[in-house]
């Protein structure tokens, strides 16, 4: 017998809520999850709407108490089938409860106020407003005063900003409503975030190379064909003109687009240009609007009144019911992994969502992650590359310095010789200085300063994190060995962590460079809204000379006057307890020195590192995504590590050690397929009191992976025992370990 659960209301209070009903067989065929249903619902039996979120062989009622469903609805998916289809696809291959994958996609209903929003409009010609403004002036009514001249110069301005910029009151432009001097124009609607902008035309066609790519995903899509593309472009080559092609183009075919960027380049500059495009049609979503603003967004996507939604990861679930096109831009960041249950990764879902609809995705990088890269050589997705910027300008020069030399040489200070010259030079020269310190990681591995080894796992090849009790420790596999005094390599006694953060260097260089302006940018600089963007354009208005900051300061942004970019310990993201710590490194560095020269004047960009022989190392300062995916994938396939193979992280949490650690050996047990590295306890053992071991498992199949899941979620539920911990799944990790 099929039984289905089913959501009543998908209004968010209610989604903890299932009712299950009896599939009678004339239905067996026709349902399936995401599908809406009727059925009957309370006392009198009414027939109501609903969607199933499940459908399971076992009973969680007496039968004889159940009804029957009574209809598959045979109208077209309504959006919240699509999306708890979704949601299903997503419990299924990413682990967590039905409820957890169901409140990631529905969007939150919030009851709030409509905002009303009001607008302050001239109501006269420019010669009677001038003689008006004389008239007040002769009379001096200050704030009537005051008001015109906003007027007169921009003759539409929005109430808040008169009552807050120029402190008129609301009796103020009440007497010159009066007058006629003003309208007040009363509009209410939702809460619009790019409104009142100007839109401007761009003057240039495509070049051969972005037109290839935007004809090639056009002429699949109008051919019913939909696949998954790779655009491979550096910064500057033109690729976010190719979306917006594309994007027009999915709008001519009254289909709606969805563009996914990170929250930390959603600023004002990339959400203009969108809107300059395509106007009021466009809207955003970010973390900084409160639920009520996002929410309303999410609406206006399900009423038609938007075309396009720019957003972060939360952004794929907006309820577009005619999807044609998702774009997910800088798609190698990590920051498209959810780190909460459900563990989803934007790609993947992105990838199943427009599978359902039979939309395009576009995934956009100039470092593409060698997941997709993988995909790409396999097939899998359509591979389209812009070879290089649009104004042809060089990448900027690299040089490689060797810390160990330096070290040698008697200098112990993190600049060389050879960056501290050349920021001299840059100074003098009236130019700007980037330095770059790759912080990533810095979480206690050892390595040595005077011939860069870095001691790692015997069996798992990453980093050992140094513990509190004087031992390193393998966090996949549990292998640990006391911390050496002196180096196994090289015997030198430099050796330890890796200490020196921003504000040192600021120190140091504020000392080195005494005439300097100095800025930094770090999570300590940046916790207060707005300070990021305060920053970055003090920066680019020429406010200081040398910006100090971390992989903040490496995305996005141009600023023409920097010719130098300085990279302090670049390979020390190569150190975190990672498989994927040489990818991180080659794109960070790769990204950084793509920061110098982008004005008119060639940039140059010193690479300093005790790695300087490291393919990450080597390959990022030729600029060379090639040979650096080459290295990658044979180092993965030798390893199994995805995406030549697959992993599941089986986490275990709870008050009790003993009770985590078996529950975790348990587990361990269950497990017939695949290879089993661990259990053994977490990077970080104990958060909050709370114990945490994690298990590694892999395997080639994805698919043999989600069954190891549901046998163990199976088995966690069951187990009585160890009831005291919670189990969690992350497959193909990302964002460390
Ligand atoms: P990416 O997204 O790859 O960093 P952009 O699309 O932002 O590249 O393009 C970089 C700059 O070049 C932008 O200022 C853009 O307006 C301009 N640009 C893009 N394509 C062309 C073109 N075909 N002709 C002239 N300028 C272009
Ligand atoms: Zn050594
Ligand atoms: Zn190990």
């Amino acid at each position: 017998m099929l039984f289905a659960n089913i959501v009543i209301d998908i209004s968010h209070e209610k989604l903890d809520k299932t009712f299950q009903y009896i599939v009678p067989d004339n239905l067996v065929e026709e349902i399936f999850e995401g599908c809406m249903v009727y059925v009957p619902f309370g006392k009198g039996n009414r027939q109501i709407k609903g969607y199933v979120v499940e459908l399971t062989d076992e009973n969680e009622i007496d039968i004889s108490k159940m009804k029957y469903v009574a209809k598959v609805s045979k109208k077209g998916l309504p959006v919240e089938s699509e999306l708890i289809a979704l949601a299903a696809w997503m419990k299924k291959n990413f682990g967590g409860t039905m409820n957890q994958a169901l409140k990631t996609v529905i969007p939150v209903k919030q009851k709030e106020n409509i905002k009303i929003n009001r607008m302050i409009e001239l109501a006269l010609k420019k010669d009677e407003a001038m003689d008006k403004l004389a008239f007040y002036r002769k009379k001096h009514q200050v704030a009537r005063e005051r008001t015109l001249t906003a007027l007169i110069e921009n003759p539409r301005v929005k109430y808040e900003e008169l009552r807050d910029k120029l402190n008129i009151s609301p009796a103020v432009l009440r007497t010159m409503e009066e007058q006629g001097v003003v309208r007040v124009i009363k509009t209410q609607d939702y809460r619009n975030p790019v409104s009142d902008i100007k839109r401007e035309k761009k003057d240039f066609s495509l070049n051969e190379m972005q037109k290839k790519a935007v004809d090639t995903v056009v002429a699949e899509y109008d051919a019913g064909r939909n696949h998954t593309y790779l655009l491979h472009g550096v910064t500057g080559s033109g690729k976010t003109e190719v979306y917006m092609e594309l994007i027009a183009h999915t709008i001519e075919k009254k289909k709606s687009a969805i563009v996914l960027i990170p929250e930390i380049a959603l600023t004002f500059q990339t959400v203009m240009r969108f809107y300059n495009r395509f106007g009021d049609r466009v809207s955003i979503l970010n973390s900084r609007m409160s639920p009520g603003e996002r929410y309303d967004q999410y609406l206006r996507a399900k009423e038609g009144k938007i075309d396009i939604m720019i957003g972060p990861r939360s952004a794929l679930f907006t309820p577009f019911s005619n999807l044609g096109l998702i774009i997910i831009d800088e798609e190698h960041e990590g920051t498209y992994k959810s780190e909460q249950i459900p563990r989803y990764h934007a790609r993947e879902t992105a990838i199943a969502r427009a599978s359902m609809v039979n939309a395009s995705v576009v995934l956009g990088s100039a470092t593409p992650s060698v997941d997709s890269m993988y995909k790409a050589k396999n097939n899998e997705y359509v591979y389209l590359s812009l070879k290089e910027r649009v104004n042809k300008r060089p990448l900027p020069k690299c040089l490689i310095v060797d810390m160990r030399e330096e070290l040698k040489s008697g200098n112990r200070s993190i600049l060389s010789n050879r960056l501290r010259e050349d920021i001299d030079k840059r100074l003098k020269a009236g130019e700007q200085v980037m330095l770059f310190l790759n912080r990533r990681g810095v979480s206690g591995f050892i390595s040595c300063r005077q011939c860069g080894e870095v001691i790692k796992c015997p069996h798992c090849d990453v980093s050992l994190s140094l513990h509190n009790n004087g031992r390193m420790v393998c966090h996949y596999c549990g292998y640990s060995e006391p911390a050496p005094k002196v180096c196994p390599t090289c015997g030198s006694k430099y050796i330890g962590g890796f200490k020196a953060g921003t504000q040192k260097i600021e120190e140091i260089v504020k000392k080195e460079f005494n005439n300097a302006r100095v800025l930094r940018m770090d999570y300590d600089t940046t916790r207060r809204k707005n300070s990021y963007e305060e920053i970055l354009n003090a920066f680019a208005n020429g406010e200081a000379d040398i910006l100090i900051g971390t992989q903040m300061i490496v995305k996005g942004h141009d600023f023409s006057n920097v010719t130098l970019v300085g990279i302090l310990a670049a390979d020390m993201s190569l150190n975190v307890p990672d498989y994927r710590a040489a990818e991180r490194t080659f794109e960070l560095l790769t990204q950084a020195a793509g920061r110098a020269g982008r004005g008119d004047k060639e940039g140059e960009v010193i690479l300093q590192t005790y790695q300087p022989e490291h393919y990450s190392v080597v390959n990022a300062a030729n600029q060379d995504y090639e040979s650096f995916y080459n290295e990658e994938i044979s180092y993965r396939r030798i390893m199994n590590y995805p995406p030549a193979g697959h992993m599941l992280v089986v986490h275990v949490t709870g008050k009790d050690e003993t009770h985590v650690e078996g529950m975790a050996k348990n587990l361990a047990k269950e497990v017939k397929l695949g290879t089993v590295v661990g259990p053994a306890p977490a990077t970080i053992a104990k958060i909050n009191d709370i114990y945490r071991y994690v298990m590694y498992i892999k395997d080639e199949s994805y698919a043999e992976l989600v069954e190891v899941k549901d046998t163990l979620e199976k088995y966690a539920l069951e187990d009585t025992i160890f009831k005291d911990t919670t189990v969690s799944f992350d497959f193909d990790p990302v964002n460390g370990m």
